[in-house]
């Protein structure tokens, strides 16, 4: 334990997902040691990130805007939607340049166990984009897990439509993984190695 303040700040550090005590403790006298200018900056940072970052309208990715980058982008093909579980998954996917279509965050996956059920997630919003026809693909890119695999094959029965393509990534994903854990040649490869489960 320390005095005041210098506890207090690892406490808070403690509290981020994935920083234990130790980690929080080292990034507390790490931020001791840097000029206050810097500490300053990461503050101001840490406020303006909450205040400006929103929810695209669309897709729900992450955006200062109403529509994020990817759903701003004319080059970006409308007729294949991606539908992964967070923001996050999205930054993996584009890493592997593999993906030239847009995206559908859910914000989560069906989980029963922490009472998360499809009417907690962007699916209605899915239903929506998928009304008049311009998709023609729909690719499930939930985690390689079992709420992802509860999520997938929820969908896979509810996107029955004509002229509709579902499909979820290829195997050779670490099972009971996170998408963003996985490396970029491995994700990529289930990219192309995707399998048609509706349509
Ligand atoms: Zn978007």
């Amino acid at each position: 334990m320390y005095e005041g303040i210098v506890q207090e700040l690892i406490d808070e550090l403690g509290r981020l997902p994935g920083i234990g005590p130790k980690s929080a403790q080292r990034i507390a006298f790490h931020i001791l040691q840097t000029e206050a200018f810097d500490v300053s900056r990461l503050a101001e940072v840490l406020v303006e990130v909450r205040e400006k970052v929103r929810f695209c309208e669309v897709c729900g990715n992450v955006t200062e805007q109403e529509r994020c980058a990817i759903c701003r982008d004319p080059r970006r093909s409308a007729a294949t939607i991606c539908v992964v579980e967070e923001a996050k998954d999205v930054a993996a996917i584009e890493r592997t340049r593999e993906f030239k279509g847009l995206y559908h965050v859910l914000g989560g996956a069906i989980s029963p166990i922490d009472g998360v059920g499809p009417e907690d997630l962007r699916i209605r919003q899915l239903m929506e984009r998928l009304a008049d026809g311009t998709v023609t693909e729909v690719i499930i890119a939930t985690d390689p897990n079992l709420e992802g695999e509860a999520t997938a094959s929820y969908l896979s029965r509810l996107l029955v439509q004509p002229n509709l393509r579902v499909t979820r990534l290829a195997s050779g994903l670490p099972v009971g993984g996170d998408l963003e854990y996985a490396d970029e040649v491995t994700l990529g490869r289930a990219f192309e190695g995707r399998r048609v489960v509706q349509g």
